[in-house]
């Protein structure tokens, strides 16, 4: 029977992040840079992540809270083997309505399309920052071209899957010039775009607010070629600021985390490949559920401390991020935890 645990601020648990790897095809210089996550990089091993019986186990103990989607993020969640098998465990436990992906789409082939469409996934988020390769190469820092993502996207959406979104993180002086050609790329064909404003997370982006183009500007610049009307959220929570295109041609989305927090309405949890919780992107430490897997707790004795560590919950870092000091806090990599 469902339950649901209220944190300190109010917020119910909704929202369920899964990290499934801490490995990736890419070395975005906003989340895994070359510099730390090269050669000698130590990743997880197969031991070390949680199997796919336990996450459907910790799924179906969510479940009891109210939690209704999974996202699969990582690293690139597309380099864990057999995926489609885990997707389909999830998606079996009761309560548990959707299950969607946070990809880069390059490995999205037609026939892994297909697979992950007849597993179950309909929704896909793809992170997009620029259309020009010499800029997303410079990003992505493997050599990636801009058609290999495109590549899967419509590879995905002629698998069926309709619910794709595109991400890009905008950074001055990087890749704001692709504001407009991103704009163009996706009007019309059934993409969400969403633009999210750099974000100061993990500890080695080289955040600084002067290299942070706020959402206000990105629709300024936007509805100056396509005028823009404001829509109202699909539901109490949703991440990103609804737009869409008067002449028809569709929806954009902006996601405002350092000039408009919405820590108010955040019902979300993040669990990395290890196990560890995270009630906070920003956070600075986890909880290790793995060890409860693993130490001969039962369903009952890990439900009540995850209700005692959601009800202790009081995050809010977007909130407070420039009132209160913050430049020595260490927080978990983005790479780990999924966005
Ligand atoms: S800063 Fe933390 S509490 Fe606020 S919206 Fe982001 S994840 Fe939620």
């Amino acid at each position: 029977m469902e339950t649901q645990v209220i944190d300190q601020m109010g917020r119910g648990l909704r929202d369920l992040r899964i990290s499934v790897t801490d490995r990736c095809n890419f070395r975005c210089t906003y989340c895994m840079p070359k510099e730390v996550f090269g050669a000698g990089y130590r990743y997880l091993n197969r031991t070390e992540l949680l199997s796919f019986e336990e996450i459907e186990r910790l799924v179906r103990i969510f479940a009891g809270y109210g939690v209704r989607k999974i996202r699969f993020t990582g690293g690139e969640p597309l380099v864990r083997r057999d995926l489609e098998q885990l997707i389909r465990m999830v998606l079996s436990v009761p309560g548990i309505e959707d299950v969607s992906l946070t990809s880069n789409a390059s490995l999205i082939t037609q026939e892994r399309a297909a697979s992950l469409y007849e597993a179950g996934i309909r929704r896909i988020n793809v992170s997009l920052d620029a259309m020009d390769d010499q800029t997303f190469m410079a990003i992505n820092d493997v050599g990636a071209s801009v058609q290999s993502v495109l590549d899967g996207i419509a590879a995905a959406q002629s698998a069926g899957i309709a619910g794709v979104k595109v991400n890009a993180v905008i950074k001055q002086g990087v890749n704001e010039h692709a504001i407009l050609p991103l704009v163009e790329q996706f009007r019309g064909s059934g993409v969400i775009l969403r633009f999210i404003e750099f974000m100061d997370v993990g500890n080695h982006n080289g955040w600084d607010k002067s290299s942070v183009i706020s959402s206000r500007e990105i629709l300024k610049t936007i509805s100056e070629q396509h005028p823009l009307e404001p829509v109202d959220a699909n539901y109490h929570g949703e991440v990103a600021q609804r737009w869409q295109y008067i002449d028809g041609a569709g929806e954009i989305g902006v996601i405002s985390s350092i000039t408009q927090p919405f820590c108010g309405g955040c019902h979300r949890a993040r669990l990395s490949a290890i196990g560890q919780l995270f009630t906070c992107l920003f956070a600075s430490e986890g909880t290790d559920l793995r060890a409860w897997l693993r130490d001969g707790s039962t369903d009952d004795q890990i439900d009540q401390r995850l209700r005692q560590l959601w009800q202790r919950r009081d995050d809010r870092y977007s909130e407070i991020r420039f009132t209160e000091p913050m430049a020595n806090r260490q927080k978990v990599e983005m790479s780990y935890i999924g966005g």
